[in-house]
């Protein structure tokens, strides 16, 4: 089912949300579908529970070259020192753009639907769609590490390849 996508300043966003014990579970398994419907609604490349109110830790990515995919618990275990900022845009902040530095690469591991442990390496711009969920999981969102003001998307310094709907 397609769910609204939540928006600031909807203090749930700010949640931080809490590990899954089983992803075979039935309330998991429709929430992984709502994700995915919800995702593909928006257009979007990514979508974390929390952007549908739901504090847990399932986010579910579409990458532009596949299907999209949920991960449960997510974790960062190995970041790269090398960065690179992109500028992104956030479902949940409409209208708002803002150029973010994360590691260019990272190493995650999660459950995946299946319940199944699954490692990702991930570089360039799944790396970043990465990094940007696993942010909501914690309740950081993209205007956190605005140095300035948030640009509007109107402004024409958006590069190709921007992360936009996430
Ligand atoms: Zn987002």
């Amino acid at each position: 089912m397609v769910r609204t996508i939540i928006t600031v300043p909807d203090p749930l966003l700010r949640e931080q949300s809490a590990p899954v014990e089983d992803p075979r579970a039935p309330e998991i398994q429709e929430l992984i579908t709502d994700l995915k419907e919800s995702c593909l609604a928006a257009e979007g490349i990514g979508l974390a529970a929390p952007q549908l109110g739901v504090a847990k830790r399932v986010i579910v990515i579409n990458h532009p070259q596949g299907k999209p995919y949920a991960l449960v618990n997510p974790e960062i275990f190995w970041a790269s020192s090398g960065t690179s900022a992109l500028e992104e845009g956030c479902l949940s902040i409409p209208g708002i753009i803002v150029r973010v530095t994360r590691p260019k690469k990272v190493k995650i591991h999660a459950l995946d639907e299946r319940g199944e442990w699954r490692e990702i390496a991930a570089s360039d711009l799944l790396a970043k769609i990465l990094q940007h969920e696993i942010d909501h999981l914690n309740g950081v969102l993209i205007t956190d590490y605005a140095e300035g003001r948030p640009e509007h998307p109107e402004t024409p310094q958006i590069s190709p390849g921007a992360l936009l709907k996430v």
